[in-house]
């Protein structure tokens, strides 16, 4: 039988939850447990697939394929694991296999509800994770808040979860600092605490999101009004690096809280290794990277590269900076104090020409550059124009010769939500990117539609790029052989690196600006 750990959030979105849930793993993991992380989102979407990331955040795609919460982003760094897509459920993925069981007549003669029907799919879900899996732990984390008419049959479930089984209820709540009075405020933890209990269930930890670490009287006011223990009123104060936080729990005790209700064996191992990393990622920054993309404010677009570069970066005892530019809006002179620039992966015609500057500008300059997907199909587009090639893709529906165009296979595609080319596929590599990598065959995740059109590689070849990767037909790395580093893949390998495990090619990348 496995134990279950429930994440709530209360107050408002954007705590951080998922953060939460993967420290708390990463330390409960220590135990050699198997923790096997499950995230439930309220949307009706099927999956993320569909979003406008820039509104929603990133689209984090996993080793089969399916396209998941960016929260899937933060378990594989922190806890080395690979997600499997059933491990996210959504609205839009409970309520399409109600409705197609109803249609079937598996429900014959019944009257179909929110409950039992779907709080049954979900835990039959939960619990097929958990058989699967042979998890010890399923973590739960709840997206959005609780009182949100969207996630109340998520509590619900876990509300009969925790009635029948072995259970812990994390609920992360957000504690204002009043400059007024100089104090932090509890009032609405009590409130969304309440909440909570409205939906029957009852917190074994509250963990305070607040700018300080929780003062006494805050600590006593959520215990006693939460109905807590103190050693349970959990601080998450703003750190310098998300990476500090399994470290800010383990001050805390917070796996041992969580071991002794749910009766867990011993700690086995400690987590200095993670502290080493942990320091070099907070040492000086080595190196000043740019990821020339198109952006609004607040963009968590491109979460996965970030992590990816600052893992590259402890990995040579440095931290990185990363900092999103709008490619459209940088000048020569801002792009000359950059020691290396990523062209992330994107979608549609907006910023592609700015980008192509960008791409130019360090080929020319022998200035560092990395193509993610997009950026390797605008290499090879900024290329053929070297070559006096009116080029351009398909993806862009104008005239011109498309060097890159629709994927064998997406023509026939109508619908678009998990249609693209996605998940794990392995490249045949030769090159540079062979010695990165130090193998012949190189895995990496996908999400694309379109791809360079094998017609054009010879005439291509005839300027400085090479294709140093396939996949069958399909060019998946291009590289410029006498350059610092000029490496461009069809892959996101931005998707298969861990704090403690950095991705070959962003560590050659780094390295290449350091
Ligand atoms: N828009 C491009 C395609 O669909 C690139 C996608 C991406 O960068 N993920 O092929």
């Amino acid at each position: 039988m496995p134990k279950w750990i429930f994440v709530t959030g209360g107050v408002l979105s954007g705590l951080g939850k998922g953060l939460i849930s993967a420290s708390v793993s990463k330390l409960l993991q220590q135990r050699d447990l198997n923790i096997v992380p499950v995230k439930c989102d309220g949307y009706l979407n099927v999956d993320p697939g569909t979003m406008n990331p820039h509104e929603h955040g990133e689209v984090y795609v996993l080793e089969d394929g399916t396209e998941v919460d960016m929260d899937f982003g933060h378990y594989e760094r922190f806890l080395d694991i690979e997600g499997r897509g059933d491990w996210n459920l959504t609205s839009g993925k409970i309520f399409q296999s109600v409705i197609n069981k109803e249609r079937e007549g598996e429900y014959l003669g019944e009257t179909v509800q929110m409950i039992p029907h779907v709080t049954d799919e979900i835990k039959k879900r939960w619990e097929k994770v958990a058989g699967t899996e042979e998890a010890d732990i399923v973590i739960v984390e709840i997206g959005g808040t609780v009182g949100d008419m969207e996630n109340q049959f998520y509590l619900e479930a876990a509300r009969q979860i925790c009635n029948e089984e072995e259970s812990f209820l994390i609920h992360t709540t957000l504690v204002p600092y009043l400059e007024t009075t100089g104090e932090q405020k509890t009032k609405p933890t009590q409130h969304s605490v309440k909440k909570l209990q409205e939906a029957g269930l009852d917190p074994d930890m509250v963990v305070g999101r607040s700018k300080k670490p929780l003062d006494e009287s805050a600590v006593e006011k959520i215990s006693l009004f939460c109905d807590v223990p103190e050693k349970a009123v959990v601080s998450d104060p703003n750190l310098e690096s998300v990476y500090q936080l399994p470290l800010e729990f383990d001050e805390q005790n917070v796996d041992e809280i969580v071991a002794e209700k749910l009766d867990l064996p011993e700690r086995e191992n400690n987590i200095a290794e993670w502290e080493n990393r942990v320091q070099n990622l907070l040492g000086e920054t080595g190196a000043k990277i740019a990821i020339c993309g198109k952006y609004t404010e607040m963009d968590d677009s491109y979460a996965s590269v970030e992590e990816a570069l600052k893992h590259a970066g402890a990995a040579s005892n440095t931290s990185i900076q990363a900092d999103n530019i709008d490619a459209a809006e940088i000048t020569a002179e801002e792009l000359e104090e950059y020691d290396g620039i990523v062209i992330p992966g994107g979608f549609g015609k907006r910023g592609v020409e700015a980008k192509m500057e960008v791409i130019k500008y360090c080929r020319e300059n022998n200035v560092p550059i990395l193509g993610l997907c997009y950026g390797m199909q605008l290499m090879v587009i900024e290329q053929a124009r070297g070559l006096g090639i009116d080029a351009s893709s398909e993806e862009w529906g104008q005239d011109g010769v498309n060097v890159i165009a629709e994927l064998p296979g997406q023509k026939d595609i109508e619908e678009l939500g998990g249609t693209m080319r996605l998940g794990e596929f392995e490249a045949e590599v030769t090159g540079e990117v062979k010695d990165i990598y130090g193998s012949e065959k190189v895995s990496e995740r996908h999400r694309h539609r379109y791809e360079v059109d094998p017609e054009y590689i010879e005439k291509l070849e005839e300027g400085e790029i090479r294709f140093s990767g396939f996949h069958g037909d399909l060019p998946e790395f291009v590289e410029i052989k006498d350059h610092k580093f000029f490496v461009g893949t069809q892959a996101h390998p931005e998707f298969k690196s861990s704090l403690q495990n950095p991705n070959p090619l962003y560590k050659a990348f780094i390295e290449a600006c350091l």
